[in-house]
């Protein structure tokens, strides 16, 4: 039997979380016995709450919305993919010392690459959406030696900065800002040999019905949407329609949960298992 292993995840509020089931399938599978509770931590407390985990015996933890940029801070050592991206997800306990991980891009490159059969490099890609996931999306893209980024957001401004923070970062990728309902938006989807949705446009109970503006006009090798709750949003139902090979936002999901996992055991999820668990958790 190998040592017993103690995980969590904070957040606020915390129910809708898939990552409880997802360690624990994996550690079932692994024969780790494995407790991961959620804890519910308000934004206020945050300081005395990571304070408190400190003292428990915690291997490590998950972050998610709304503390992945706030809990930096409290960290002993941050990770370069965790400093480029800006946010934690991650948390090792490393004798007593807090390591913040990001692992959302390695998810997406992993899923992309993986599951979607595409290789990054060289290609031009179109990004939705410039929140957490984007940044995110975007460092991959970049890690991937993707050659072109564009980027278009609802909040303009927000596109412009994530564009620079890129090619500040990496340089080698040429990146770009276009209005959210422009021509030029249009244009570049029309000639993108990928597009990915990282918007909450399509997430079950919020903006589900509202589309994407231009998308109609992707006809490249793979549309991608992070949202995975449904599963097959609108904007993969319509590629789909006309034959558009898509890849849906689970498998970001559980790659960057992989990846996690593999730096609390140095085991590798089921993935198989897990894809089919999750589903049935969405019901
Ligand atoms: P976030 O930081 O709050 O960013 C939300 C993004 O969605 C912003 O770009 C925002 O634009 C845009 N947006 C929201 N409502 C919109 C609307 N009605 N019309 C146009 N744009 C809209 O959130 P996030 O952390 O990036 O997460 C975004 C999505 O990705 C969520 O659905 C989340 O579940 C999903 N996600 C999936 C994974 C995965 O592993 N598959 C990982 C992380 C996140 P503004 O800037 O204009 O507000």
């Amino acid at each position: 039997m190998t040592k017993p292993l103690a995980l969590g995840i904070i957040g606020h509020p915390i129910g809708h979380t898939l990552s409880p089931v997802m360690h624990k399938t994996a550690a079932k599978s692994h024969g780790i016995d494995l407790t991961y509770d959620a804890f519910d931590i308000k934004p206020e407390n945050l300081e005395s709450e990571i304070a408190r985990l400190r003292d428990l015996p915690l291997d490590g933890f998950n972050v998610t919305v709304p503390h992945k940029v706030a809990v930096m801070e409290y960290m002993d050592e941050l990770t370069g993919d965790a400093r480029l991206i800006g946010a934690v997800n991650t948390v090792v306990n490393q004798d007593g010392r807090l390591i913040g991980h990001n692992t959302d891009a390695y998810g997406f490159i992993t899923s992309v690459t993986k599951n979607g059969d595409v290789d990054l490099a060289n290609k031009s890609v179109f990004v939705y959406g410039a929140g957490g996931a984007a940044m995110a999306v975007c460092v991959g893209l970049a890690q991937a030696k993707a050659a072109k980024i564009v980027i278009a957001n609802r909040t303009e401004d927000k596109a412009t900065k994530l564009a620079e923070r890129i090619f500040q970062a990496f340089g080698q990728v040429q990146t770009e800002a276009v209005g959210y309902d422009s021509n030029k938006l249009v244009e570049t989807i029309s000639t993108a040999d990928i597009i990915v949705n990282t918007t909450s446009i399509g997430l079950e109970g919020g903006d589900e019905n509202q589309t994407l503006p231009g998308a109609d006009n992707f006809s490249g090798s793979l549309l991608v949407d992070i949202v995975y709750k449904p599963l097959e949003t609108e904007f993969l139902k319509s590629a789909s329609a006309k034959d558009i090979k898509t890849l849906d936002g689970l498998w970001m999901l559980i790659h960057q949960g992989d990846q996690a996992f593999w730096l609390w055991t140095k085991k590798r999820f089921p993935v198989d298992l897990i894809r089919v668990t999750l589903i049935e958790e969405l019901g």
